[in-house]
Order: C-alpha cells, then sequence, then structure tokens
C-alpha cells in the first residue's frame, strides 16, 4: 500500500525530445523479427541521429484504429492461444483503455505546460521587480 503511494506521487510526463538537436519530430521505427520481442527504434527527424529504443512486452502494442484483425495478429505474434471470443473480448477492453489511458495523459500533459507557462510568468515577474 504504502509503495504504490510512493509510486503514484512519483508520476513521471515526459514528452520525448532528441538528446542532440532538443527536436521533438521524431521517428518511430518498429521492428518485427519472430521469435524476437517487438523493438520500436526512435530516429530524429531532423538531424537523423539514434534518439532511443524500446522492447515492447508481449501484448504490450496497441495500434488504435487498426482493427481486430491486427490485433489479432499480434496475440498470435505472442505465441498465446485464445478462443476467437475471448480475444475480441480482450480487444475491446484494450480499446476503452487505451483510449482513455491517452486522454488521460494529454489532460496531464496539458496540466503540466500550464503550471509550467504560470511559474515562467511568476518568475518573469519577480525579475522585472528585482530590476525595477
Ligand atoms: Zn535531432
Amino acid at each position: 500500500m504504502h509503495q504504490l503511494a510512493v509510486k503514484l506521487q512519483k508520476m513521471e510526463i515526459h514528452v520525448q525530445k532528441c538528446q542532440h538537436c532538443f527536436s521533438n519530430k521524431l521517428k518511430n521505427i518498429l521492428f518485427r523479427e519472430s521469435g524476437e520481442p517487438d523493438r520500436v527504434f526512435i530516429q530524429c527527424h531532423d538531424c537523423q541521429r539514434f534518439v532511443a529504443s524500446y522492447t515492447i512486452s508481449p501484448m504490450g502494442y496497441y495500434h488504435h484504429g487498426k482493427g481486430f484483425e491486427s490485433f489479432l495478429r499480434g496475440v498470435h505474434r505472442t505465441g498465446e492461444f485464445m478462443s476467437g471470443r475471448r480475444v475480441q473480448r480482450i480487444f475491446h477492453e484494450r480499446k476503452v483503455q487505451e483510449e482513455a489511458a491517452f486522454e488521460d495523459v494529454l489532460e496531464k500533459l496539458r496540466i503540466r505546460d500550464e503550471k509550467r507557462e504560470q511559474k515562467k510568468k511568476k518568475d518573469a515577474e519577480t525579475d522585472s521587480e528585482h530590476n525595477g
């Protein structure tokens, strides 16, 4: 219980940027190889340099708007065997959860950016007070 509370307090929200040129225009390259977990390589769209890579856990990938067939192929790739009905249910739950999580993270990002703007303004005011 205590650990969970700590975890919640430590929520981090971070928009990835290129560490070389600070661009936020990034290209996600999804790499799939049979028998290996899917990987994503992040390349900077502006300076073309390597930014980061992620390894995706089984069933960890959700591609919005791609439909059930795509989801089913993803499930098969993990080697999981389930009835069509079960996969259909998981697909629907996943869709709802992922959409809600996305909206939630956008909202958190909006709040974060708003706070940053307020802080900037406040700091600017404090600075001008000191200077004036
Ligand atoms: Zn870059």
